[in-house]
């Protein structure tokens, strides 16, 4: 975990690289870097982590966001997410699958960023409603 305010969306890009380098990825060798920038500017990694029994896989973005919200954090900014195969440079946007749309819907509201990232300087971003429009969240069932 990073502690110092990122303002930046490059340096939440480069985190999201740097953490694809954890990824273990034995099975698919599609490698996933996330970094979760919080409210307060803190900074919370994950990579993807997969499993001979496939069901028991994790996304980066679910490890970022469980990290986070295991350490009582609920409040959050931007994610930047990076993916590509095993010892490559993404070929393309990594874009959040959606289960994780689904997580980041339950802790963050319509504005959270969501920053896809081939390098630094390519990246896209969109708003959370963008990519999850229409989405389901505990306001529905309370
Ligand atoms: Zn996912």
């Amino acid at each position: 975990m990073t502690k110092q305010k990122i303002t930046d969306a490059g340096a939440l890009a480069q985190a999201a690289l740097d953490a694809r380098e954890n990824a273990y990825a034995p099975y698919s060798h599609y490698t996933v870097g996330a970094a979760l920038l919080t409210e307060e500017g803190e900074v919370f990694t994950g990579c993807n982590i997969e499993n001979a029994s496939y069901g028991a896989a994790n996304c980066g973005e679910r490890t970022a966001f469980f990290k986070a919200i295991s350490q009582g954090r609920r409040r959050f900014q931007a994610i930047a997410i990076a993916g590509g195969m095993e010892g490559e440079e993404p070929k393309d946007y990594a874009y959040p699958c959606g289960i994780c749309r689904q997580v980041m819907r339950e802790f963050c509201d319509d504005g959270f960023q969501v920053i896809v990232v081939k390098s630094v300087e390519d990246r896209r971003q969109y708003r959370l409603d963008e990519i999850l429009p229409f989405g389901f969240g505990g306001e529905s069932i309370r």
